[in-house]
């Protein structure tokens, strides 16, 4: 079948399905292409194709079939028109910001990215004369004032990292588009199995593939997935001539990731939703930061915006530093790492890593507080998870 043939098929089949065409080998699954270069028939057919004018392949750091094949499954399943693999999800982030800034622009972005996101803007685009700004990632009055006329994207991650506050996309959009730009969403948390940030207005959609994409904790990998004239006007260019290019080998273990994409968010999400209500009853939980949650100040947002809430939970411990360290090093399963979407069950102290970085007065007026803990939840037993933290709890 050709690839425009699965646009109206589900996503659980789309993510099976396309992106892999058949060589003549008539092999069923995906083979690796495991070559740097591509022979040409001619000169003339060698000349033409590096126009462009002739579509195929020319060089793997920018075509490839087996990173085309993961590029135009992801591109369908997030409902977009075109997506480029890149090196890692940062690599991602580096193009949109590449391809799309110049000295003089300015952008406004979420205070509660990712780290590296917000090193990214602060020390590297920076460092070459573009602007920013950092707003509250759920107050769209503040993206709105913080808009000049040099503004070029709004970047945004939802639900965020670690405190699961989710953003208004739609009414983000409208404001981006308003002022004449455009709206970038990292959808890491999510995946299109859980939200299609394009649908809802968005222009570019970023990802790690390194988390639920791969989803068990394998290989480090991104993409960004536009418009077909964002896409060959400004991403496109920079992949080809920057060269943070994913690996087949990485685009081969992604595309089986992605064929058990829509089971595992449905599996991760039924167990964070019951691990955040039974934490919701221990008496030393201080408060549960979960959109399923009533007690979620966005939980209507998250239904509406969102097909299920999540595999990420993190909660506040009573009794600060010393009550979540404790908690930490009691468990026997859990695995202590930052990492997150995998099938194994994840437990961090953001306090103290992912977010030590910061000042404690820039981590107190982002409500990261000492006794938080973040849990990536994991598809193990869902009782055997309840077991391990109960043990320090
Ligand atoms: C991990 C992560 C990134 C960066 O991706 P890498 O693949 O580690 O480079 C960006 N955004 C979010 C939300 C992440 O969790």
């Amino acid at each position: 079948m050709k690839d425009t043939d699965w646009q109206d098929y589900s996503l659980a089949t789309q993510a099976i399905r396309a992106g892999h065409r058949r060589t003549h080998e008539d092999e069923h699954s995906m083979p690796i292409f495991a070559t740097s270069s591509y022979v040409f028939g001619s000169a003339e057919e060698a000349a033409l194709k590096f126009t462009g004018k002739v579509p195929g392949n020319i060089y793997s750091r920018f075509t490839n079939p087996t990173v085309n094949a993961f590029q135009e499954r992801l591109a369908l399943l997030e409902q977009g028109e075109r997506c480029l693999a890149f090196a890692s999800g940062m690599a991602a982030i580096m193009a949109v910001g590449m391809g799309l800034l110049k000295a003089g622009d300015h952008v406004v972005v979420s205070r509660s990215v990712f780290g590296n996101t917000v090193l990214l803007f602060e020390n590297y685009f920076g460092k070459f004369g573009v602007e920013y700004d950092f707003v509250s990632l759920t107050e769209p009055v503040e993206w709105e004032q913080a808009i000049k006329a040099n503004t070029r994207f709004l970047f945004l991650e939802t639900p965020s990292n670690p405190l699961i506050e989710i953003a208004d996309i739609e009414a983000l959009a409208a404001i981006a588009h308003r002022h004449g730009c455009l709206l970038v969403v990292d959808n890491v948390f999510c995946t299109p199995a859980l939200q299609k940030p394009l649908a809802l207005g968005a222009d570019i959609v970023v990802h790690s593939a390194t988390k639920y994409i791969d989803g068990q904790g394998r290989c480090v990998g991104g993409a960004v997935v536009a418009s077909e004239e964002v896409i060959e006007k400004s991403i496109y260019p920079y992949l080809r001539t920057g060269g943070a290019t994913m690996s087949p080998f990485n685009a081969w273990v992604f595309l089986a990731g992605l064929e058990t994409l829509a089971l595992r968010m449905q599996a991760h999400c039924d167990n964070a939703f019951a691990l955040a209500q039974w934490l919701e009853q221990q008496p030393g939980v201080e408060k549960v930061h979960y959109p399923g949650l009533k007690s979620h100040p966005q939980h209507e947002l998250a239904k509406h915006q969102q097909s299920h809430f999540g595999g990420v939970v993190s909660f506040e411990l009573k009794g600060g530093k010393d009550k979540a360290w404790k908690l930490i090093d009691s468990t026997r399963m859990l695995s202590i790492t930052a990492n997150l979407g995998d099938v194994k069950t994840t437990i961090t102290h953001p306090a103290t890593t992912t977010h030590g970085r910061l000042t404690p007065e820039v981590r107190a007026a982002v409500g990261i507080k000492d006794g938080l803990v973040r849990v990536s939840v994991g598809l193990e037993n869902i009782d055997d998870i309840k077991l391990d933290l109960a043990r320090g709890l």
